[in-house]
This record gives C-alpha cells, structure tokens and sequence, in this order.
C-alpha cells in the first residue's frame, strides 16, 4: 500500500510499504477513506517531539470501512463505515470504565512506534486497528463524512477542553489558539453556554472562523490580549482558559488571562521542559490547572451529537482536501499555514 512515513525532521516521505494484517484477533483492517493531519504531527514534524522511529506510518485521524477482522471481532462487519478515535482502548480496564479512555491500560497511540514498539498511523491506504469493537465507532449516515471525520480528534478535543475546562452556563472563555482544536473548543464552549468566548490567535482565517462560530476574535498581533479581556470581565480576567497551541509563549497568555480562582485547561501538548508559570504563582491566583490527552472515544458520540445539533458548520474549518500522494506538500502547506490552510484532508 502507499503511505506517509515519517523520516526524519521536516522529512515525510510517499512510499509503498507492505499491508498490515491481522495480528491479534481483536484487530480490524481499515481501508482508509479519508485521514488528516492534526497540530500534534507538527511536533514530530518539526522535530520538538522526539522518539519515533524513522519510517512509522504517521497520522491518527481517519474514517473508512473495514476490510478484515480478527476472529474475535463481534460488533464490526466487513463493509462497516467506521470513525476511529485517535488511540486504541479495551473498554473495560479501570480507565476505560471511568471515561478516561486515552489512558487505556492496554490503549496505543496511532502513528507511535518507538523501539520498534507501537502503532502505525492512518495516513495510508490502510491501518491495523486493535481491540476494534472497543476502539471503533460506526459512523452515521446523516452527517458528512469530513465532519464524522473531525469527531475522532479535534471535536472531541475541543469538547474535552470545554468541559474539563470548567466551562459552563455564563462563563466567561478565553480560547488560546484558533487551529482546529481551539476552533472546535470555541464551539464545545458555546454550547455549553458560555456568555462570551475571546479567541485569540494572529491568523485571520482562522479569527474569522472563531466569529462566525459566535467568538470575540482577539489578535493578538494587533492588541493586547489581556487588556481586551479585563475590559470586558470587569478587570478580572476569564473564568476559564482553554489553551489549544502548547507552547509556552501561550502558557504565559493562559496565566494572564484568567481570574483569580478560575481554570486553565491545556490542551496544547508543551514539549518544553518547564511550566510556564511559578508554584507560586499558581497560589496567588488559585489557580486550577488540567491538562492531557482527550479520551476522543469516551467524547464521539458527544461529537457527533453537536455536530447534528447543526448550530455550527464544524467542517468549514477544512481548507485544503488533497490526494494522499500529495501528502508532503500537505504538510508542508499545513506546517507554514501557507494559502490560508486551517486543516488538511487526505484522500487515498
Ligand atoms: P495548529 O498548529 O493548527 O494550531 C495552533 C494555533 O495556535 C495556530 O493557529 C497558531 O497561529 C496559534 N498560536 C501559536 N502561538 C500562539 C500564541 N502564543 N497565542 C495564541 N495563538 C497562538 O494545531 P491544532 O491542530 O489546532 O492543535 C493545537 C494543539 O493541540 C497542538 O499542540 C496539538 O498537539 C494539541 N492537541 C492535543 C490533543 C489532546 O488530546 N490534548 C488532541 C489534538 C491536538
Ligand atoms: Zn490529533
Ligand atoms: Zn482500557
């Protein structure tokens, strides 16, 4: 099959590599219908996330149909359509049961291999899909495809932000990062009914989609984004943060931004060593801070319930829709935010 692999920093090769087969009888094979690339391949991309081995196929979003199945396989057919969340889990381990599916005693990231260890990724015809009927998801018929798409990660992602981030009835948002996380996390936010979400970034496509979703659009290349938020907060800041970039420059800007009391949830993966904020700084604001990765299959259907709410066009945040044999343009075009690309679908 062909497929993107990952070679080295700023290296993505287009290669014919041999299928995957059935492993374990808990495997599916997925011919992938469509994959895309997410903000968190841009840290191994770029290099600041270091590990993986030289050729593991990369990307963790995909919907397609399943094409094989292990003998114990119970809920899934072949022919099924299916949307998979973006790692691998039992459902029936003390984290599964407890909604805290990304942390799967026996669950795997897609497109992790490290030490000859782990899982390839989905940006390839085809992808192994262990523990299936506790990982996979059939995906509806009454939405768009692209749009089951975004629920296996960054609308579940940005509803875990929302969520974990506090967020409810009244709050006062500030959404750091408007790439297709914070875009999903300004909707998840909204219909939570926060009052009023501040969505900052320097990108003006991506500010504009943030208020046509129904955000304040801060940009903070041309304004101070602390001073806009206490403005509008009677000098207190927001009651919560939803950081969706992971750098520290954002940290910093999380920390400024919300009140005293109030909640940063960093959904941004921060590859840097440090915090970007003192214990003590912590203390003088009581400050709540969450972090980590979203259990996407504990949230789908969550997603894909907001999706059918209708309340948002989730999938104008696709710009760019791309045969997979383009795919180190793709990331190249996604990696530099290059002729307005937001997110990058890749058709096989
Ligand atoms: P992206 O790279 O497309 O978006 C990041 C956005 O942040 C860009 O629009 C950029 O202009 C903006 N930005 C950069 N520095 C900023 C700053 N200082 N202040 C405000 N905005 C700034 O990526 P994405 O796909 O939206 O992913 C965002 C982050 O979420 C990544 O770190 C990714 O790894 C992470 N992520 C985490 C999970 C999880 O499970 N926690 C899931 C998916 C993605
Ligand atoms: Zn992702
Ligand atoms: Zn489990």
């Amino acid at each position: 099959m062909q497929a993107l692999t990952f070679e080295d920093v700023e290296q993505v090769r287009y290669q014919s590599i041999p299928d995957p087969v059935v492993v374990d009888d808990s495997d599916a094979i997925v011919r992938t219908r469509m994959t895309a690339i997410c903000g968190s391949d841009l840290h191994v991309y770029h290099g600041r996330e270091t590990g993986l081995d030289r050729g593991t196929v990369l990307g963790h979003e995909f919907i397609g149909e399943v094409v094989e199945i292990g003998s114990s396989v119970e809920h899934f057919q072949l022919g099924d359509r299916i949307v998979s969340p973006f790692s691998t889990s039992c459902g029936r381990c003390f984290y599964c049961n407890s909604g805290l599916t990304a942390r799967c005693e026996r669950g795997q990231l897609f497109g992790w291999r490290e030490a000859g260890q782990g899982l390839h990724g989905a940006q390839a015809e085809y992808v192994r899909v262990p523990l299936a009927d506790s990982t996979l998801v059939q995906a509806p018929d009454d939405l768009p495809p692209e749009v089951v798409l975004l629920a296996g990660d960054v609308l579940s992602t940005g509803i875990f932000s929302a969520r974990v981030g506090d967020v409810g009835k009244g709050s006062a948002v500030g959404v750091v990062g408007c790439g297709p996380v914070g875009l999903m996390a300004v909707a998840a936010a909204l219909s939570l009914g926060a009052r009023i979400v501040f969505a900052i970034d320097r990108v003006h496509e991506r500010l504009d989609l943030a208020a046509d979703f129904g955000a304040v659009p801060v940009n903070f290349h041309d304004v101070d984004p602390p001073s806009v938020v206490r403005e509008a907060t009677d000098g207190r800041g927001v009651d919560a943060v939803l950081e969706a970039v992971g750098n520290s420059a954002a940290g910093h800007l999380a920390m400024k931004l919300v009140r005293p009391g109030g909640t940063i949830m960093a959904a941004g993966v921060h590859t840097e060593r440090d915090f970007p904020f003192t214990p003590m700084a912590a203390y003088d604001k009581n400050l709540v801070f969450k972090t980590g990765r979203c259990s996407a299959r504990h949230y789908i259907e969550r997603s894909l319930a907001l999706a059918r709410s209708g309340r948002f066009a989730l999938d104008r945040i696709i710009s760019h829709r791309l045969p997979l044999e383009d795919g180190v343009e793709a990331y190249r075009i996604f990696a530099e935010k290059l002729d307005g690309c937001t997110k990058v679908v890749l058709i096989p």
